[in-house]
Order: C-alpha cells, then structure tokens, then sequence
C-alpha cells in the first residue's frame, strides 16, 4: 500500500465532478522550527516532498524572516486526480521577537484569497485555480504545559481566515497519561482564549457509522502526532514507519500508538470535501464581503 493515500474513496459525488477536472487541495504548516513538519508532510504522502536539507550557515546579522515554500504534488488513485499543495513556512517563532510572526502567514491566506476573487471577477471563469489554504495543522510543543503566548496569538490571528487543525508535535517524546492531560489542557485554553478551531458538522443524512466516525475523529483533536520517513524492524520482523527507542518503537501508521493515522483519513478522506467547504463558505466568504463593504459597496 505504499504511495495510497485514500483520496479516491471521498464521497461520490466529488469524486465524480472530480474524475474529469482534478482538484486542489492545499494544507499549510505552521510552528517552531524542529516540531516536526517537513517530516510530517513526508510521512502524510509517502514519498518525499521535501528534497534533503541544505545546510546553510545562518549569518548571525542577517534577520529570519518566515520564509512560505510551497510544494505541490500530482496523485492519481483510481482516475481521480489530486493537486496536493503544501505551503510550508519555516521560521516562524524563530525570531527574539515574535510578536508578529503570524503576520507574513496571514498575508499568504489573504494573498491566495485575493487571486481567487480575481479570477472569479474575469469574464471567462472556466478556469479558475483554486490555491486557497483548506487546512492549517498548528504544531504544538510537547511541553505538556499551557499554550505558549506565541501559539494563542497565532490561532486568534487566523481562525477567522482557515481552519485550524491543533497538533501535538513529536508526541512520542510524552506518556499516554501526559498526552491525555496535554491534550484537556490545550482544549481549556483554546476556550478559555475564545479561539475557533475545525470542528465538523454533522448531516441529518449521514448514517449511524458516519456519525460515529466523526465523533472519534474529532475526539483525536488535537492529533497526538509522530512523523517519520524511515523504516525499522518491529521485534516480530515487520517493517514499520516509526522510531525506534531503546524499550520499543514507536509506530506512526498503528492508531494504538498516535493519532497520525486518524489524522491523515480526516484530511485526505473523510473530510477533505468539508474542508473545502468550509474554506469557500465561511473564511472565503467572510473575506470577500468585508473586502466589498471595505470598497464602499
Ligand atoms: P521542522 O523544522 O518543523 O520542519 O522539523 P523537521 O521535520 O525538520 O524535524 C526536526 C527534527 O525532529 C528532525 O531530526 C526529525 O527527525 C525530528 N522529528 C520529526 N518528527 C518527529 C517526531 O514525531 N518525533 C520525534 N521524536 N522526532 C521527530
Ligand atoms: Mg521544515
């Protein structure tokens, strides 16, 4: 099953309306510098997005920026095709100062608005490419304490602009009973701080299962996650996708051991359609009007 991601398996009637044209879907990065997100992105689609890291000597005058590299994909899984884009944004929290570290992540959800509108304004509409942002997966340090001021000043920032999907970075680094107490921690303090993040609606038509499978999804937020693009040998001769400690492993595609796999099916199949939805429905479209009532319409 290497390289199978699960897209195909969306509901009908997007995979029909997608069968012919493809479709975009595009998830942004966004934490400190080594949680874990280039190798997240690696181990969500298999094959490796990211070309090896250059080592480039930082000059100490020289100011970090939070620097936007996107990378895109092409899938094909039984006819349909998916644009996948990843909009990485190293740097962020890297600076003394990070009070604005949010702002240059804003600017590109607005700048990919912005084109959007354009291209609906044109005469000819038939060919419109959609890089609006789906999905913002918020790494989270392991630290097993409240969220960093950094973190709740970054969510309250965009959560009008996409939707936000907290994780646990590196979770393989805290017990399960850490995990579980992290996990109420930041869910008090992202009410405590009023901060919205993705939450999936239920349908009247969905059935007992769909509505039993949302539920266990969205009872995972924030994923507990752990990436890892290397193979290791299980004790009984598997090769797994994990890492390896001195007790055991650590596997990233067993649910028992993280919440990855729960991850990569609310992104890829089972919600993926919503999160379009949604982008389009409520953050585009609350864009839109006040750009309109800003131009004096
Ligand atoms: P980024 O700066 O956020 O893109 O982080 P990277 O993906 O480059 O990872 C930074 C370091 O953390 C690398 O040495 C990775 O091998 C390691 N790493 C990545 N994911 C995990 C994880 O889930 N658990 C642990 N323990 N280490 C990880
Ligand atoms: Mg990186």
């Amino acid at each position: 099953l290497q390289g199978y991601v699960g897209f195909a398996n969306l509901p009908n009637q997007v995979h029909r309306k997608s069968v012919k044209k493809g479709f975009n879907f595009t998830i942004m990065v966004v934490g400190e510098s080594g949680l874990g997100k280039s190798t997240l992105v690696n181990t969500l689609f298999n094959a490796p997005l990211y070309p090896p890291k250059e080592h480039v000597p930082l000059s100490e005058e020289s100011p970090k920026t939070v620097d936007i590299q996107v990378l895109s994909t092409d899938i094909e899984e039984n006819g349909v095709r998916l644009k996948l884009n990843v909009v990485d944004t190293p740097g962020f929290g890297d600076f003394i100062n990070n009070e604005e570290s949010w702002k240059p992540i804003l600017q590109t959800i607005e700048s990919r608005f912005d084109a959007y509108l354009e291209q609906e304004n044109r005469v000819n509409r038939s060919k419109i490419t959609d890089t609006r942002v789906n999905a913002c997966l918020y790494f989270i340090a392991p630290t097993g304490h409240s969220l960093k001021s950094l973190d709740i000043e970054f969510m309250k920032r965009l959560h009008n602009k996409v939707n936000l999907i907290p994780v646990i970075a590196k979770s393989d680094t805290m017990t399960n009973e850490e995990i579980v107490a992290f996990k109420e921690r930041i869910l008090l303090d992202i009410a405590h701080h009023g901060i919205k993040i993705y939450h999936a609606l239920h349908y009247d038509c969905d059935d007992a299962e769909t509505v039993n499978e949302t539920k266990d999804v969205m009872s995972k937020i924030p994923f507990a996650i752990v990436g890892s693009d290397k193979l290791v040998e299980t004790a009984d001769g598997r090769q797994v996708r994990g890492r390896q400690y001195p007790w055991g492993i650590i596997e990233v595609d067993n649910e028992e051991h993280c919440d990855f796999v729960k991850l990569r099916q609310m992104l890829i199949r089972t919600h993926m359609e919503e999160l379009k939805e949604f982008t389009n429905d409520i953050h585009y479209e609350n864009y839109r009007t006040e750009k309109l009532i800003a131009m004096g319409f």
